[in-house]
């Protein structure tokens, strides 16, 4: 195996998105590519972040804000927006990234007043 450092892609909310001097480990026969824990950490922060920055999306911190600005659990502000239970938690961890059209709904909960009421009267 050899060290290496390349552009390497990983789907992001089902786009594929190219990383910039990824390093891993390369096979020079078989060409296989094994990506150590921090290689495959780096690569999926970084997938994330130019995803971010392609459809300027709120930051991590400013969704755990909004939330917190409510007094809501990850749990509650998760069903109040449809989403599995742990996909709040993942956002604020930068382990996954909303989809630009959950982040047009997150930026109306953040600046019109009353959507979130709005939401809590509809959620079962
Ligand atoms: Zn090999």
């Amino acid at each position: 195996m050899r060290e290496r450092k390349s552009q390497q892609s990983l789907p992001v909310n089902g786009e594929e998105v190219t990383v910039p001097d990824v390093p891993h480990l390369r096979c020079p026969k078989c060409r296989e590519i094994v990506y150590r824990f921090d290689d495959a950490r780096q690569l999926s922060l970084g997938a994330i972040e130019i995803y971010r920055k392609k459809y300027r999306l709120l930051s991590a911190e400013e969704i755990r804000a909004i939330r917190e600005r409510h007094h809501l659990t990850q749990a509650q502000f998760a069903r109040l927006l449809r989403l599995g239970s742990n996909t709040i938690s993942r956002w604020e961890a930068n382990r996954n990234v909303q989809t630009a059209a959950m982040d047009v709904l997150l930026r109306m909960i953040k600046d019109l007043p009353g959507s979130l009421e709005y939401l809590r009267k509809r959620a079962r």
